[in-house]
């Protein structure tokens, strides 16, 4: 899974995407490393994994990732080829959801490419290039699909005035995400398309120092929290700077900062726990002496596919799972005192993933 860390120059996200990558640098006991300069990968944090390490003292402990892609350079003119856009344009398209970066911190020492600080001015200049862009593949579907229904094919018919709706909201400069598809033959319609302004959204609202835990009423924050309402979007509040700083710390010394700054948790923890809540993710877990690990999967995954993140033989062989919730086992302390009350479930092909199962997976090689 994937996100774009968006927004216009000079707003934070290169402080924010340096936080990212260098929390993920930390965690060395990770199967992963940087790939490109622009991808940081980030463990999700999961205090789950922590607790059943203590009953289980496994070898290893790893915990689910996520990935995060600077994607910098976007600038009013982008989808007229500006400032390199369409390159920039096309590394939103392979992202799965975007945390677009907005302003909010007056510092006079940095500049602003509009010359002021503006959240929602700022979220439209850039929603307004995703917009463009949009219209653009949109354009082009809609006359094949005229053409194509001059065959005389009704379900053309059917595509051609969904499309015409969707460039309606364009031309209103409001982005898919607005919209809402009931049908569930439409949505795998508009899934298909691979729109910028289809994907989720959160805003990461970064804020000064003096504000990240203040009661003050900030104008500019609640500019842009109405703004995301407006759309169904949610708003975090975070301070990039602070988060660099945090990044750098052992853990120790980063619960005593955080207490200090009356914090129960860093924003780039909530970022990742709410990001990974945006694209409609759990996880499940697997724990044993060698290791206890957490797995992604979208909601709603069944058993068969998420024994196929462990290794496709797992789903191919597929014979039953063996579950327990982990509210269950942690209650009850052992795997085989849950087994005795029966609460560890044998659950077959059909059986629908859950937050949080702690699960053995049986299969035929
Ligand atoms: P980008 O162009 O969006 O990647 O922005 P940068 O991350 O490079 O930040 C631009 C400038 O704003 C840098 O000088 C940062 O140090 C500063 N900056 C970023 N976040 C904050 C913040 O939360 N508070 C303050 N005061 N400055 C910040």
């Amino acid at each position: 899974m994937k996100l774009g860390i968006v927004g216009l120059p000079n707003v934070g996200k290169s402080t924010l995407f340096n936080a990212i990558t260098k929390a993920g640098a930390e965690s060395a006991n990770y199967p992963f490393c940087t790939i490109e300069p622009n991808v940081g990968i980030v463990a999700v944090p999961d205090e789950r994994l922590d607790k059943l390490a203590e009953m289980y003292n496994p070898e290893k402990v790893t915990p689910t990732a996520i990935e995060f892609v600077d994607i910098a350079g976007l600038v009013k003119g982008a989808s007229k080829g500006e400032g390199l856009g369409n390159k920039f344009l096309s590394h939103i398209r392979e992202v799965d959801a975007i945390v677009h970066v907005v302003r909010c911190f007056e510092d006079s020492n940095i500049v602003h490419v509009e010359g002021s600080v503006g959240p929602v001015r700022d979220v439209e200049t850039i929603e307004m290039e995703l917009v463009l862009a949009d219209m653009e593949v949109m354009e082009r579907r809609i006359d094949r699909t005229r053409k194509m229904l001059k065959s005389g094919d009704k379900k053309f018919q059917v595509e051609l005035e969904l499309y015409e709706r969707i460039m309606k909201t364009l031309e209103a400069g409001k982005p898919v995400r607005s919209m809402s598809f009931t049908d569930i033959e439409e949505k795998k319609l508009v899934d298909q398309l691979f729109l910028l302004t289809s994907k989720p959204v959160l805003y990461a609202a970064n804020v000064s120092e003096d504000d990240i835990n203040s009661d003050k009423p900030n104008p500019l924050l609640e500019e842009l929290t109405n703004h995301a309402k407006s759309e169904g979007s949610e708003v975090m509040v975070i301070c990039a700077k602070i988060e660099e700083e945090i990044a750098q710390l052992e853990d120790d010394e980063k619960a005593e900062f955080l207490t200090e700054l009356g914090l129960s948790e860093s924003g780039l923890d909530r970022l990742i726990k709410a990001s990974y809540k945006l694209l409609g993710l759990i996880s499940f877990l697997t724990a044993g002496p060698q290791e206890v690990r957490a797995w992604t999967i979208v909601k709603g995954t069944k058993a068969p596919q998420a024994a196929g993140k462990i290794h496709t033989d797992f789903e191919r062989g597929f014979i039953r799972a063996e579950v327990v919730a982990y509210d269950d086992l942690t209650r009850l302390g052992s795997y085989n005192v849950a087994k005795e009350k029966g609460l560890v479930r044998s659950e077959g092909k059909e059986y629908v993933m859950q937050d949080g199962d702690v699960t053995l997976f049986r299969f035929n090689v």
